[in-house]
């Protein structure tokens, strides 16, 4: 956990069927098509086929963002889509298996944002108890392009750092990995 600097166990009994960000939503064994069922293995929940045997063990998911300045302000888009609707964040999103999460992360910037960037330099990597998704962010600088939104956001802007809309980020990850952002790069409000 950023911050804590201490040694942090997450609570692994969370990992059942109510839980939606660490269970992969799945009915049948997808190597012999059996029904799952719910057992304890190794003291945790997870979904076992009666088939087969063989267990379902849900990979986190990878995702990318990139941290740019435009006009002397950090670029955050509205999302329009949940979670997060309505909020702000920086351009980030999925990387695909065998994409490096660099590229995922320019990648992303172009769609999301419309702006081509370089990556520079890691800012974080942010992961939290029950929640499927890590996300590798990094400092990136605009090569070419204007911001301009697609149909996942409401509205692009560029913020000076002391106006920064801290109250309404979209996520934990975003002003932990802003906050960073703003010590490396010595960015000061
Ligand atoms: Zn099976």
């Amino acid at each position: 956990m950023p911050g804590s600097g201490g040694v942090v166990y997450c609570d692994d009994s969370v990992a059942d069927e109510t839980s939606h960000h660490t269970v992969h939503r799945a009915w049948f064994c997808e190597r012999c098509g059996s029904p799952l069922a719910w057992t304890e293995i190794e003291g945790r929940p997870r979904q076992q086929c009666g088939g087969c045997g063989w267990v379902v063990y849900v990979d986190p998911k990878v995702a990318s963002g990139v941290i740019v300045t435009w006009d002397d302000g950090v670029v955050l888009l509205k999302r329009a889509i949940e979670p997060g609707y309505g909020k702000w964040v920086f351009p980030g999103g999925y990387t695909d298996a065998g994409e490096p999460t660099t590229v995922a992360a320019v990648r992303e910037a172009e769609e999301e944002v419309g702006l081509q960037v370089e990556v520079l330099d890691l800012v974080g990597v942010y992961s939290y108890c029950g929640e499927r998704v890590v996300l590798v962010v990094y400092d990136g600088r605009v090569v070419s392009g204007e911001p301009c939104g697609n149909e996942e956001s409401l509205d692009v802007k560029a913020f000076p750092v002391d106006q920064i809309p801290w109250d309404e980020l979209a996520f934990p990850s975003t002003r932990e990995a802003l906050e960073t952002w703003i010590q490396k790069t010595g960015q000061r409000p």
